[in-house]
């Protein structure tokens, strides 16, 4: 084995969106940062790929909806930094269970972000590939990311702020040494005086394995294969980003979708089997793609519910859908997404950027502990 030339400031495990962020975050205040994620660039067997990811500012709580409002100015930067389109703002709707539909309405105007209430009529005339469902809230600040070319702009942005982005780079351990940490590929043990665990489902592997005095305590994280559904549109109508929350007409799960270069893509949230990363099938279950084209069938107009063509990609959930983003001694984690993250993803960076740096504490709802099941979305 060799060591690398000289220190890094902090080492970074994982070139998801989390990880990628805090290392452009990082390079972009001058740190001396190594980006190291297991597969090859663009790989599909993370919780990171495709064509799209909602970008949306409509939570329940001011936390969350601030929290999207942040990282809006940075997506748009990041743009201008890489020269790359990344979000499209088509807006957003939120329809079904009024009172899952008001208390986002009630975040947005706690913060002043404008917002509309519609009967479901009013918003037919205006996306009339959606039935929409007994209350309709509709945001314009919100719409789609494009997940693979955000990862992509982040690695370079960081990059060409100075970070070494290594592919195919497997971190093996992680143990502590004097004044810092030696990370453990198969080749090379790499020395930085701080590291950041952004490994989506190998979390916990890595950190019951890690060598280390202060012990992060992970809330329980739960993996799941989950699987969207992209479905061919057959007009050319306008589709902001949507959440159909269940209770009011819907009495199955609830859906989320949004129109993208690949299609239409609808999905449950969070209904996927438990599996493991590294051993999962990468096949659908019949039975959930079966209720999509149903949802399609029933309450998507616009669509040939017909034509689904199903992916798959990984939840990693914690008891209470909210992040883990916090530091102890010489580790900062940011894991447990819970199917929500993508659209944080610059406000994330920034986050972890300020823990490594040792200039903030982690706000309360993504401090290290056991969670209480509540969810946020
Ligand atoms: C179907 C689906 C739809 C979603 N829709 C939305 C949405 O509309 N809006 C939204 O905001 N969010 C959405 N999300 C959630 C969002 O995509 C995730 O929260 C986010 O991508 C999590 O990123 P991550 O970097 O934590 O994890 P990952 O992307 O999984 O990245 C972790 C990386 O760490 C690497 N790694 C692990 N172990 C090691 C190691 N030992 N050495 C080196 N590298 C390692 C892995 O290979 C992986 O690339 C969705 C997720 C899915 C699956």
């Amino acid at each position: 084995m060799s060591r690398v030339n000289g220190p890094v400031d902090v080492v970074i495990v994982g070139g998801g969106v989390m990880g990628s962020a805090a290392a452009w975050r990082l390079a972009a205040r001058g740190r001396r940062v190594t980006l190291l994620e297991q597969f090859e660039r663009g790989h599909h067997r993370g919780a990171s790929h495709g064509s799209s990811r909602i970008y949306r500012q409509a939570y329940d709580g001011q936390f969350h909806t601030a929290l999207a409002a942040r990282a809006l100015p940075l997506w748009r930067q990041l743009e201008e930094t890489t020269g790359t389109r990344l979000l499209d703002l088509t807006g957003a709707v939120d329809h079904g269970l009024p009172d899952a539909v008001h208390a986002k309405a009630r975040s947005l105007t706690e913060l002043g972000i404008d917002h509309t209430l519609l009967t479901p009529d009013q918003a037919e005339q205006r996306w009339p590939g959606i039935r929409f469902d007994t209350t309709v809230l509709f945001h314009p600040d919100a719409g789609r990311l494009h997940a693979d070319r955000a990862v992509a702009a982040l690695q370079q942005a960081a990059a060409d702020a100075g970070a070494e982005v290594r592919h195919t780079s497997g971190v093996r351990l992680i143990r502590e040494t004097t004044g810092g940490v030696e990370v453990v590929l198969d080749d090379t043990v790499i020395y930085a005086r701080h590291v950041v665990v952004a490994a989506g489902a190998w979390t916990r592997t890595l950190l019951d394995a890690a060598d280390l005095t202060a012990r992060p305590v992970l809330p329980p994280l739960r993996t799941t294969q989950e699987q969207p559904a992209h479905f061919v549109p057959v007009s050319d109508a306008d589709w902001p980003s949507f959440v159909h929350h269940r209770g009011a007409q819907l009495t199955g799960e609830g859906i989320y979708g949004l129109g993208s270069i690949d299609g239409i893509k609808i999905g449950e949230h969070g209904t996927g089997p438990q599996v493991d990363p590294d051993t999962r099938s990468f096949v659908a279950d019949p039975g959930g793609v079966e209720r999509l084209v149903e949802y399609a069938r029933t309450w998507l107009p616009g669509v040939d519910a017909d034509s689904a063509r199903v992916d798959t990609c990984l939840y990693t959930t914690t008891p209470d859908s909210n992040f883990v983003v916090d530091r102890t001694g010489t580790v900062t984690v940011a894991a447990g997404f819970s199917g929500h993250g993508f659209k944080f993803g610059p406000a994330i960076g920034e986050l972890v950027a300020d823990l490594a740096d040792g200039i903030a504490t982690a706000p309360e709802p993504f401090r290290f502990g056991s969670r209480q099941q509540v969810g946020v979305s």
